[in-house]
């Protein structure tokens, strides 16, 4: 069966909403698009001519402040117009979950127990708490799932910026930190050892870390998405379904942070922070 991969590279998307055939660029484009994206204009009059491809790179390079190394890889800068925006999200969230933290024990001292469950946070992990920009730049922003796969295995990504830090915080204030991705369950190891090595001083096992096991799910997913053929859950659906067992082990995640729009929907968060991400689309 053929599917569109759930993670949409950035330059195919570009290539699918532009409608045109690609030539000259390297680029391909796998399947079909998802039926969310919009229908490509049928008026060439409608369309105006897109941003050139090559144009697009540069002024994502320029965003990350992306540096070739001499082994080939590609480091984003320390400082650069993509970590001021992840640092204005960071401070934000750092500020609601202090909020959120005297709020809980305040009302632990009043009544003598937390409303609404213990508090947590939760958060994806690609470019929310490890970076991807090197495998994008390796690809030519062009995602595949073995080289995804074979590139995680590395457990080599480094942060995002501050956003270790950030969790190390959240733990202090008392919150527990539960981490959810999309991605399957065979790259839990090298996900938990990369995380470690960014600096994340939280559990990591299975209680924690939250990875998408379609052929045999847990019983709250096998529920709420079926299994194996017979799964019907796109990321968002999946993501907010295990938000809501979370909830049901008692409790109250005061921030969702990622880094797609499908981070969020279905709701069981009190609050959502949303970190930049011009590279690619997750639906
Ligand atoms: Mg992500």
């Amino acid at each position: 069966m053929t599917r569109w991969p759930t993670r949409i590279a950035g330059l195919a998307a570009t290539l699918a909403l532009g409608g045109g055939a690609a030539y000259g660029t390297g680029a391909a484009v796998a399947g079909s698009p998802p039926s969310s994206l919009p229908a490509p204009a049928h008026r060439p009059g409608d369309v105006r001519e897109p941003l050139n491809i090559a144009d697009l790179v540069t002024q994502i390079d320029r965003y990350y402040g992306g540096t070739k190394n001499a082994d080939g890889s590609w480091s984003a800068a320390a400082e650069s117009p993509y970590t001021r925006d992840v640092r204005r999200v960071e401070q934000a969230a750092r500020k609601h979950i202090a909020e959120a933290a005297r709020k809980h024990t305040d009302e632990t001292a009043r009544k003598g127990a937390r409303r609404g469950g213990k508090p947590a946070v939760v958060l994806d992990v690609d470019d929310t708490m490890l970076l991807t920009y090197d495998y994008e730049k390796s690809t030519n922003f062009t995602y595949a799932v073995k080289s995804f796969t074979d590139y995680v295995r590395k457990a080599d990504r480094g942060p995002v910026h501050g956003m270790p830090e950030l969790v190390n915080y959240a733990k202090g204030k008392g919150m527990e930190i539960f981490f959810l991705t999309a991605s399957a369950e065979d790259v839990r190891a090298p996900f938990a050892k990369n995380l470690a090595k960014v600096g994340v001083r939280t559990p990591l096992d299975r209680a924690h870390l939250f990875l998408k096991d379609k052929v045999d799910p847990p019983a709250y997913l096998r529920r709420a998405c079926g299994a194996g053929d017979a799964w019907t859950c796109d990321g968002a659906r999946y993501k907010a379904a295990t938000r809501k067992y979370i909830e049901s082990r008692g409790y109250d995640l005061v921030a969702s942070i990622g880094d797609q729009a499908s981070d969020f929907p279905g709701g069981h968060a009190d609050r959502t922070f949303k970190l930049p991400n011009p590279m690619y689309r997750v639906d």
